[in-house]
């Protein structure tokens, strides 16, 4: 195993990597990562350990964790409407669960960097011929004669990760979240009367709240968020928000990562032999590692062990609870607060015969982890017509399946991990590539709008259904 053993940026070389990208011409791919090596890093130090901290007041149930957005970004969808709208959905729906659940919100985009996708095959078929697989715009193309990896697009990547995270740091330091206000947010399309009544009741009261701050002058133009350190000033603007991809691609990851000075309350309390330095990885504040990279002897989880940025786990049906265990051992053997947040993934009909365990074996081993569910991993099917899509009722019974789960073993869910877009169309219509929720989407109804090249997302009106839903489970 990993643990014990000299730990460097580039130490995941001599392991094991699956999913690895073959390029065709090695050298054009080291000049590339060398020049991105010298470029600047896109976040800081300063916020990477603040999330830390975050998240420890997550594991301690002092907050509740939103990471959301999409599958997977593209260069194309980098402009100005996506971006907003995407931002514009996480601070709409983190608003309901800060309403409902009466704690603060975490909130951590998939955004900004969420380029490279895992795949289950090397090849695809496509009409009559085999293709290398799709692996995300910073590898190859969408388009079937593109599909030879091509090491610019990670430079490209880097520069769209760029202009994302510079536009989003604009819109939240000038008064973009305050816009946000549930009397903006239309329920026409709450198909049931007595669903409508009840999102209503909601939103009035969320109205009725915020008019009584502003009356009352407390409302300063942001949220407060009590669990913070380091001065009152949000990340990236008037309310905290964060950046996160998976951690999939590890030759730019390791371009990206780089040694800085431990800040705050870490240099206080290192002792003389702790380290005064850290490695960040400065693409991020977040990154996880995926369900098919978490191989305890592989690339992937030795890059994970030697960085300080808090990272998540995505766990599966397929994963022992031993082996859990000893992932943990390997990625975080100080037990320190706030670095893990294991992201669960089994499928409605699974999460019953494996998430008991789970809690059973973390519990035993005194690691401390932040809980989060992903409803959407597990769960994913294809329609009639062909289309990967995903049914927002088994979505809800994840959920509501995890949320007992834990109160059954005296755990606590910590947060959500989602696939949702606020993306509309030329016509301002939401996309349509999950089946119902309160629009009651139907079959026939997935082609109108179907957007994602990956995984289905849930749109803005199915999204805001979940956030109610959430909000009402704490409330009651
Ligand atoms: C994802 O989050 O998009 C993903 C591929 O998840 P998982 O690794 O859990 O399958
Ligand atoms: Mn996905």
């Amino acid at each position: 195993m990993a643990t014990g053993t000299m730990w460097s940026p580039s130490s995941w070389t001599s392991k094991p990597a699956v999913q690895s990208v073959e390029y065709p011409d090695q050298k054009h791919l080291d000049s590339v990562l060398a020049k991105i090596t010298t470029l600047p890093p896109l976040v800081t130090p300063a916020e990477i350990e603040r999330l830390r901290y975050q998240l420890s007041a997550v594991q301690r149930n002092e907050a509740f964790l939103l990471h959301a957005g999409d599958c997977a970004e593209s260069f194309d969808a980098c402009t100005q409407e996506n971006i907003s709208a995407k931002i514009g959905l996480i601070l709409s729906f983190s608003l309901i669960l800060i309403w409902g659940a009466r704690l603060p919100v975490v909130r951590i985009g998939r955004i900004a960097g969420q380029y490279a996708k895992p795949r289950s095959s090397q090849t695809e078929k496509i009409g009559d011929t085999q293709v290398l697989s799709f692996r995300g715009d910073n590898v190859n193309g969408l388009d079937p004669n593109d599909r030879t990896p091509d090491p610019e697009r990670l430079l490209r990547a880097y520069f769209h990760s760029s202009a994302t995270l510079n536009y989003v740091r604009g819109l939240l330091t000038s008064g973009f979240a305050s816009l946000h206000h549930p009397r903006d947010w239309s329920l026409s399309h709450v198909r049931s009367r007595s669903l409508r009544r009840k999102y209503e009741r909601i939103t009035e009261g969320l109205a009725d709240a915020l008019d009584f701050s502003h009356t009352i002058g407390v409302d300063s133009g942001r949220e407060s968020v009590p669990f913070e350190r380091g001065g009152d000033r949000g990340v990236l603007g008037e309310v905290d928000f964060y950046t996160s991809h998976e951690g999939l691609m590890l030759g730019y990851e390791q371009a990206m990562t780089r040694e800085f000075p431990l800040v705050g309350g870490d240099v206080d309390a290192a002792g003389p032999e702790k380290p005064k330095a850290g490695f960040y990885n400065s693409s991020a504040h977040f990154l996880w590692i995926g369900d098919r990279t978490r191989q305890l002897d592989g690339a992937h989880v030795e890059y994970f062990r030697g960085i300080r940025n808090p990272i998540g786990i995505k766990v599966g049906p397929s994963l022992g609870n031993e082996e859990l265990v000893e992932l943990l051992q390997t990625v975080n053997p100080g037990k320190e607060p706030g670095r893990i947040t294991l992201i669960t993934r089994y499928g409605a009909s699974k999460i019953r015969d494996h998430l008991p365990g789970h809690i059973q074996a973390v519990r035993g081993s005194g690691h401390p982890v932040a809980w989060v569910c992903d409803p959407m991993h597990g769960n994913t099917l294809t329609s009639a017509s062909g289309l990967k899509t995903r049914n927002f009722s088994t979505i809800i019974s994840e959920l509501t399946s995890c949320i007992s789960v834990h109160s059954e073993c005296h755990s606590r869910l910590g947060g959500v991990s989602l696939e949702f877009t606020g993306e509309l169309n030329e016509e301002g219509f939401s996309v349509t590539e999950c089946l119902g929720g309160s629009m009651e989407l139907s079959e026939d109804q997935l082609e109108l709008r179907y957007q994602s090249f990956c995984d289905p997302r849930l749109n803005f009106e199915q999204s805001l259904d979940l956030a109610f839903l959430i909000s009402n489970y704490f409330k009651e």
